[in-house]
């Protein structure tokens, strides 16, 4: 038998799944809704588990404070983009195809061929006006399609990697894109 403990955290977030396709036989309207940029109200439920306890606790909830202030910082309200969605560049000129490839080398470089994400350098859009400015402060750039499946692997590989010292085992990681949804990803 092992002890099992859940907390959720939420976040606002945008994206597009730039590589849908729907089997009409299944789907019943084939309209390519993900494709467009659209947002959501994001859901994380990270579950941790131990043989044994430790002061009565497998860990202290409050161990999971920094991840609430991760997603604060990296997610809540923001764009995630596929950096090799076609119409990155379109959305976001400022997105050069030399800095497309900047950026594929860099976090392929960072995590190994993993999932990776990176925010702008300031230095790209400091010199533009404070809406543009805004936009891109706004934009998370990733090295996969940002669909609820790739986003809680890419979460739970966040918080192995983070509670692996506290000698703490992540078992799932499950992101709901909407109440309806859900994607799990773990042991
Ligand atoms: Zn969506």
């Amino acid at each position: 038998m092992k002890h099992n403990i859940t907390k959720s955290f939420d976040f606002c977030y945008g994206h597009r799944v730039h590589n849908q396709k729907l089997n009409p036989d299944y789907a019943v309207d084939t309209c390519l809704v993900c494709r467009h940029l659209h947002g959501h109200q994001g859901q994380v439920i990270i579950k941790l588990e131990a043989d044994y306890l430790t002061d009565g606790m497998v860990t202290d909830f409050k161990h999971l404070g920094w991840f609430k202030k991760w997603v604060d910082d990296t997610l809540d309200h923001k764009m995630i983009m596929d950096i090799n969605d076609p119409v990155i560049s379109y959305v976001y000129p400022l997105i050069t195809e030399k800095r497309i490839d900047d950026y594929r080398s860099n976090m392929f470089m960072n995590d190994m061929g993993s999932k990776a994400f990176l925010n702008l350098s300031p230095s790209i859009y400091e010199s533009e006006p404070l809406a543009v400015q805004e936009i891109y402060e706004g934009l998370v750039v990733v090295n996969f399609v940002p669909t609820s499946e790739n986003i809680s692997a890419w979460l739970y590989e966040e918080v192995k990697k983070k509670m692996f010292p506290l000698g703490v085992t992540v078992t799932s990681v499950e992101f709901k894109e909407t109440p309806k949804t859900s994607a799990i990803y773990g042991l």
